[in-house]
């Protein structure tokens, strides 16, 4: 079916900008080859409707199909309730893209479950769960083809209106709108090349046009110029709203607000708490990788 489809080329996509970001070596055939599920687009859209955000995360233990020997998550319990900003912080290597490949459901847990409403992920078809997720990653891939179809990809029968809306609300109506082809342009290799924050801007009017229960952010480092800086967070701040997220945060920054800091190191969690909170932990380790960024 089309949505099928649609969610396993989106599947695509966020593995595409995981592995890059994090080197991976898992085999993205592997995933792919699922069954389809036998499931109506109006059973899919009464079953998605009766997601409201919530997650919970029981003593989840993870290792890569690849690497038995090696335990990358060990214990992980938490719960995100719904409309929570979640923020997971630690250094590199400490197992944050990998929560989000759980979340998603690229990989099933090695031990424990994961709770989305209080009902086991297992027990949701994925085509379910995925269109009430949406994924801005770090690293914006996008596929060949109009700025139209890289936005309404997820909701392909959208109307003109919802489409410029959409690119509104992400802040990128202005710059689309001064290319002579409009939405109609043409992207990628065989098009125009868009910066780094016009193609995050574009992901933003596709997750805003998807309006997931669940958002999942992949913070941008720093490759963007002060003013796309601001203008992405701006947007991220508004797709933020209303809806469950959860923000792999580099930039500490921009996480005061959320509700919960989760800070891992090596697989585990080692702290939870507000930003508030942490700062106060001394020799905790969110209070050392702030002073690291606010010291330079
Ligand atoms: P973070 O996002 O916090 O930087 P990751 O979740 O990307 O951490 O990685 C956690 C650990 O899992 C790292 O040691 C990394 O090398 C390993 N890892 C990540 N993806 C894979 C994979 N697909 N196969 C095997 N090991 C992986
Ligand atoms: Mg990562």
């Amino acid at each position: 079916s089309v949505f099928i489809g649609g969610s396993i080329a989106g599947l695509a996509e966020v593995y595409t900008s995981l592995q890059k970001s994090i080197g991976a070596t898992e085999n993205l055939l592997e995933i792919l080859d699922e069954p389809e599920e036998a499931i109506t687009p109006v059973e899919q859209i009464a079953l998605a409707d009766q997601l409201g955000g919530q997650i919970s995360f029981r003593d989840v233990s993870f290792h890569y199909p690849s690497r038995p020997d090696l335990t990358i998550l060990q214990d992980i319990s938490f719960e995100v309730e719904e409309d929570q900003k979640v923020a997971l912080v630690g250094p590199s290597g400490a197992g944050k893209s990998t929560i989000v490949s759980l979340l998603l459901r690229l990989y099933e847990p090695t031990d424990g479950n994961i709770l989305y409403d209080g009902k086991d992920g297992t027990s949701i078809p994925l085509s379910v769960l995925r269109s009430q997720m949406a994924v801005v990653p770090q690293d914006v891939f996008l596929f060949g083809g109009t700025i139209r179809e890289n936005i309404a990809y997820g909701k392909p029968d959208a109307t003109e209106e919802e489409l410029e809306a959409a690119a509104r609300k992400a802040n990128a109506w202005e710059f689309i709108r001064h290319f002579p082809l409009g939405l109609d342009t043409i992207v990628g290799e065989r098009g125009i090349q868009l910066s780094g924050g016009q193609r995050q801007r574009i992901a933003i009017a596709r997750a805003v046009l998807k309006n997931p229960r669940i958002l999942i952010l992949d913070e941008a480092t720093s490759a963007l110029d002060s003013e796309s800086e601001r203008l992405v967070q701006d947007a991220l701040d508004k797709l933020m709203e209303g809806r469950t997220s959860i923000v792999i945060a580099h930039r500490l920054s921009t996480i005061r607000q959320a509700d919960k800091i989760i800070v891992l190191d090596k697989g585990r969690i080692v702290e939870v708490g507000t930003h508030a909170e942490l700062i106060e932990v001394d020799g905790g380790l969110y209070r050392m990788l702030s002073e690291m960024q606010f010291s330079h």
